[in-house]
């Protein structure tokens, strides 16, 4: 395991000499420890990143050998799989199977990027048809520079994926600041990057707090774009911290996401996809649907077989066979999602199953998966995410009204409905107000589609094609191709 940064090619100390202790969820204990990164550290590798954009070979590299090291890249995670995604289970908690998961889905990341990369040698500027004869244009797209990548914890490794591939592909470079929670497969960046051959400098990793880390990466003047996946009230301060020097930004935060289930939905697949869509990844998942809308007239329905299906939940470590909820991310974590069920049970929503830790497991941070039902719409756990395994149930009448409920929300990230009639569930999912929409299903993702939030859910698409332009901006070049005069001197 890697405790130190990676800056301009290689593992270094931090300038403080100071670590942070990681924690293992599944019993509380520290069980490494990593550089605690600071402004100076931030500094080093900006002006690294910096260096290597403006002076290094990377962007002038063509697409197709920047694809060569993406693909190696992704082909050196593949290899890995197994180990990446056990270090994944030690420090975020997470089942393995779904860790494995995780990181087969980064290495597709890089591999699908490594193609646009390719794309992009095909792309000799898009012509831009003029109403003066006498001139030609084109619109080329070129990289932004240096980003700055601020993740979260519950997707380690992919989260930065969603960053790094496709600026790498876009030929910027770019400083990774990962949660100080889960720093050990994003340090793994490093060893990745030198053995796939990507030039120095072009990729460096700074473990650290976010104020001590994450805030100097979002104010050096040396970024000019800042990529940001987390809460919103740490989004709104990175927005504040890009205004002052105009940074580009694109910000993926959280969510409130419903899930409609109308009539003639199959009851049992309603009840895997509603579970699926809330305690997959223990519920810490920002397009997590944590707020589930049934049609009164299969409601009880629905809700006795959910509960019998959650109280099934194989509860336990990550390394073990069958289980499917493993422990909360750290304790403060888990401390939030108590209060946050306690706050429910005080708002006068009926605590229908879970809620507690389970027994024998008092050690780590176990939460069994927990339903709310009766939950009033101006509750705070209706409206507030939560962000681990807790669901929200709630009636309603008509496709109006299900409608209404669903768009009543600061967030707008993901929104899920299920129905036997196509043509009503794809009705209400053009009228959903969110950026992620899921038919008959809740949260598969995929590589080639866009996602990102409406509203307070942040600004900007990130994977596809969306997320190679994150990266790019455009320029256009214009020539003047007669042999007169311009007419400037003449018409005085
Ligand atoms: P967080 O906002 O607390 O932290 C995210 C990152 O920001 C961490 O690396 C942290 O160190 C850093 N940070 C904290 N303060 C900072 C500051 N002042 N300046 C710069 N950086 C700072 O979020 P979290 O608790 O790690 O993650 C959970 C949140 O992430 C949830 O709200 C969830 O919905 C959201 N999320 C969103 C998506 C998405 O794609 N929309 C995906 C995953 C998680």
């Amino acid at each position: 395991m890697q405790d130190m940064q990676f800056i301009d090619g290689e593992y270094i100390p931090s300038a403080s000499g100071k670590k942070i202790d990681v924690i293992d969820p599944s019993n509380g204990r520290v069980y490494h420890q990593v550089s605690a990164g600071n402004a100076e550290d931030i500094d080093k590798a900006v002006k690294a990143a910096r260096a290597a954009f403006d002076d290094g070979p990377w962007r002038k590299m063509s697409g197709g050998e920047r694809a060569a090291i993406l693909r190696k890249m992704g082909d050196i995670i593949n290899e890995r799989v197994n180990e990446l995604a056990e270090l994944e289970v030690q420090n975020n908690g997470k089942p393995l199977p779904e860790a494995i998961w995780d990181i087969e889905d980064t290495a597709g990341c890089f591999h699908f990027y490594a193609d646009l990369a390719e794309e992009l040698d095909q792309d000799e500027g898009k012509n831009i048809p003029l109403s003066e004869p006498r001139f030609s244009s084109i619109a080329v797209r070129e990289p932004v520079g240096v980003a700055g990548a601020i993740i979260p914890w519950n997707f380690p490794m992919l989260m930065a994926a969603w960053k790094v591939a496709p600026a790498l592909a876009a030929g910027c470079s770019v400083v990774l600041k990962p949660s100080e929670v889960t720093p050990i497969t994003a340090l793994e960046y490093g060893v990745i990057a030198q053995q796939a051959g990507l030039p120095k400098g072009v990729l460096n990793v700074v473990t650290g707090l976010g104020p001590d880390a994450g805030q100097p990466l979002t104010d050096h003047p040396g970024v000019d774009k800042l990529a940001f996946t987390g809460s919103v009230p740490t989004g709104s301060k990175i927005m504040a911290a890009a205004a002052r020097d105009i940074k580009a930004v694109s910000l993926e935060l959280g969510g409130k996401s419903p899930l409609v289930i109308f009539e003639d939905t199959d009851i049992e697949a309603a009840v895997e996809w509603i579970m699926f869509g809330i305690f997959w990844n223990k519920g810490e998942v920002c397009s997590a649907t944590s707020r589930v809308l049934i049609a009164r007239s299969i409601y009880d329905k629905v809700l006795t077989r959910l509960i019998e299906e959650a109280q099934k939940v194989k509860i336990g470590h990550g390394m073990e066979k069958g289980v499917l909820l493993g422990p909360i991310v750290n304790k403060s974590q888990f401390e939030k999602i108590k209060a946050a069920i306690a706050r429910g049970q005080e708002e006068g929503a009926t605590l229908a199953s879970g809620g507690k830790t389970p027994e024998g497991l008092e050690e780590g941070y176990y939460l069994e998966p927990t339903i709310f039902t009766d939950v009033p719409l101006d509750s705070w756990i209706w409206k507030e995410e939560i962000f681990g395994p807790v669901v929200c149930v709630r009636p309603f009448d008509g496709e109006e009204d299900a409608i209404r409920q669903a768009n009543d929300s600061r967030y707008g990230l993901a929104a899920a409905v299920m129905s036997a009639d196509l043509e009503r569930a794809n009705r209400v999912a053009r009228a959903f107000r969110a950026g992620i929409v899921w038919v008959n299903c809740s949260q598969p993702t995929f590589t080639e589609a866009p996602w990102g939030g409406y509203k307070q859910s942040g600004i900007g698409r990130e994977l596809g094609e969306w997320g190679l332009n994150n990266y790019l901006e455009t320029k256009q070049i214009t020539t003047f191709n007669d042999t007169s005069p311009w007419g400037w001197f003449l018409k005085g």
